[in-house]
């Protein structure tokens, strides 16, 4: 995962999708229809290889209960039916995320963003029109600077005061490993000249010539206790920020999703109110989404059978019609743009570096070994290629030991060896990955990327998308919020990233390794039918069929024929889960 800031031209469109939403933390509960639903006229894409299109199919509470012509669907969904017309569109079955942090990766996303804006001049004034605007009471919020946005390298808490006054703001950085704060927020904190650093000349406050801190932060030991303090981290502010994430999924078509770790304390049972909120609004008939949640390490030191343990507890503790929590999320490694993950070959720049994984190979192995030995999958965040190796090199021992039958994800595959493409296939592992990151993301991949690996590597390994799905493999897709902005969430933009390897909205791009590109059909079955495999879902969800849930989605426009480059402008006219609208934009 990496962390991006961008200003794409969908932004300002995607701002109002919110408003359309009903569901969570809105008044209005979710319901099945009475009458059986006819859906017609249009085309409907079904994801069953034995049925890949239809005219028509019926709704009978929350199952479909045909799918075939026009002429039988009416028969079977009699006079009393209530017919959704798709006037020209398309139906497709709801879109699974398959590695998403839905559930509070916005936290670090509030307020007003100050992304893409160059100098102090277009921050200030952003941020001063932002503020006018805000209610006159309480903490103001911010995000997506980076150091280099000023010509100085670092902001000053005194630019803020003159626009807040005695308020407290701060504003995290796009990678959210920065903070600016003003004085309101350093003296509410209690923060002075004598406020040692929590980690000198690595995580810090800056300080001008007395010792005074200048209002910015670095690294999370010196930001995060001002976000706690401050009331900005933590069960509260994670609720919040799903109104920028959670509440606006179904009008981006998405039906369920992969809640790949909820990081809102030190250890993975900080989560429990989150997942208890949650189950909450699932049984008020207020949750828009499935949603399978996890339990999670970050560190070798945590103790494998207590990680099963807890698994197995919350899996019998947190679940509700909706929810289900059933798969141990690592972190195997951090992330190759940062150095942080195990290369095969060194780095072009620093020709005696290969980088390292964050857990030993016998410490995942540990970890794997008693999840699959309790009955649960894991979904192992993996970076480079040698990180990949080794992790494929660990469920190939444990599935040697103990058999196959899980459905372990390795998550990310920024880069992956060419020998080790074919062996997820080989192995029944499946690949995860976030097609917008396989372009020239934030303008810059494509010069970060050469820089570190040189243009041969990057063609061999570098976000090797299409051949994994030539290889065979189960290859699933996830958006991954925060390494990606809150707008850059939705499947389409996802869709037409990994079948343009372009930014959408920009398509006078170079693709990115443009052999990588993949069918439209196939990207619909990274969302589809491949994420409920990797959800254990599939007998229920995934793909249009007789006796399954009514989940589904209707795009205005078929997919199949709009050039690449505008899929992402296709309106997401309807979006159903559980034989419940989520979202309904018809006119
Ligand atoms: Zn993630």
């Amino acid at each position: 995962m990496s962390f991006g800031f961008s200003s794409y031209p969908w932004r300002l469109a995607s701002a109002f999708l919110g408003l359309l939403v009903t569901g969570i933390l809105g008044n209005s509960t979710l319901q099945a229809s009475s009458a059986p639903i006819l859906i017609r006229g249009g085309s409907i894409f079904t994801m069953n290889s034995k049925q890949p299109w239809a005219q028509a199919l019926v709704i009978r509470g929350n199952r479909i209960e045909m799918v075939g012509s026009e002429a039988e669907a009416r028969i079977a969904a009699g006079s009393q039916a209530e017919e959704i017309d798709l006037k020209g569109g398309i139906c497709l079955p709801g879109f699974i995320d398959g590695h998403n942090h839905l559930a509070m990766g916005a936290i670090t996303k509030r307020g007003v963003s100050v992304a893409g804006l160059e100098g102090k001049a277009a921050i200030l004034s952003k941020i001063r029109t932002w503020v006018a605007q805000q209610p006159k009471e309480g903490l103001l919020l911010g995000y997506g600077w980076m150091p280099d946005s000023f010509k100085s390298g670092s902001p000053r808490r005194e630019w803020l005061d003159e626009i807040t006054g005695d308020r407290p703001m701060l504003i995290l950085s796009a990678d959210a490993h920065d903070m600016w704060f003003n004085t309101a927020a350093m003296k509410a904190c209690g923060l002075t000249d004598q406020t040692p650093d929590p980690e000198p000349g690595k995580q810090y406050y800056r300080r001008d010539d007395q010792g005074w801190p200048t209002g910015h932060a670095i690294e999370g030991a010196a930001s995060l206790p001002m976000l706690v303090r401050l009331g900005a981290f933590g069960p509260e502010a994670a609720r919040e920020s799903q109104k920028l994430t959670l509440a606006r999924a179904p009008a981006q078509g998405i039906t369920s999703y992969f809640e790949a770790g909820v990081l809102i304390g030190e250890t993975s049972d900080a989560a429990a109110p989150v997942y208890e909120q949650l189950i909450e609004d699932d049984r008020a008939g207020k949750l828009p989404v499935r949603i399978v949640g996890t339990v999670w390490t970050r560190s070798p030191d945590d103790d494998p059978k207590k990680i099963a343990a807890r698994l197995k507890e919350w899996n019998r503790k947190y679940a509700s019609e909706h929810l289900k929590i059933s798969v141990c999320k690592m972190w195997s490694d951090g992330t190759l743009m940062s150095r942080g993950a195990l290369l095969l070959d060194p780095f072009c720049d620093e020709p005696h570096v290969r980088g390292k994984m964050t857990f030993p190979p016998e410490k995942i192995e540990a970890v794997v070994d008693a999840v699959q030995q309790a009955g649960f999958d894991m979904h192992i965040h993996t970076d480079a290629d040698g990180s990949v190796r080794t992790v494929l090199d660990v469920l190939e021992k444990v599935r040697q030991r103990r058999g196959g039958g899980f459905r372990h994800t390795i998550a990310h595959n920024s880069l992956v060896h060419p020998e080790d493409v074919a062996r997820f296939a080989a192995l029944g592992v499946i690949a995860n990955v976030t097609p917008l990151w396989g372009t020239d993301y934030n303008g810059s991949y494509r010069t970060i990327y050469t820089k570190l690996l040189g243009a041969a590597r990057m063609e061999e390994r570098l976000f090797p998308y299409g051949d994994l799905v030539r290889s065979g493999a189960v290859v699933t897709y996830g958006a991954d919020i925060p390494g990606v902005d809150v707008d850059e969430i939705p499947p389409l933009i996802q869709i037409e990233a990994a079948v343009t390897r372009k930014r959408p909205g920009y398509p006078k791009d170079l693709p990115l390794v443009a052999r990588q590109r993949v069918s439209v059909e196939d990207a619909l079955r990274a969302y589809t039918v491949h994420g409920a495999y990797q959800l254990r879902m599939e007998k229920e969800v995934g793909s249009l069929e007789k006796g399954k849930k009514a989940d589904l989605v209707v795009l205005g426009r078929n997919i199949f024929e709009e050039s690449p480059e505008t899929i992402h402008t296709i309106p997401v006219v309807l979006t159903m889960m559980d034989g419940r609208l989520t979202h309904d934009a018809r006119p």
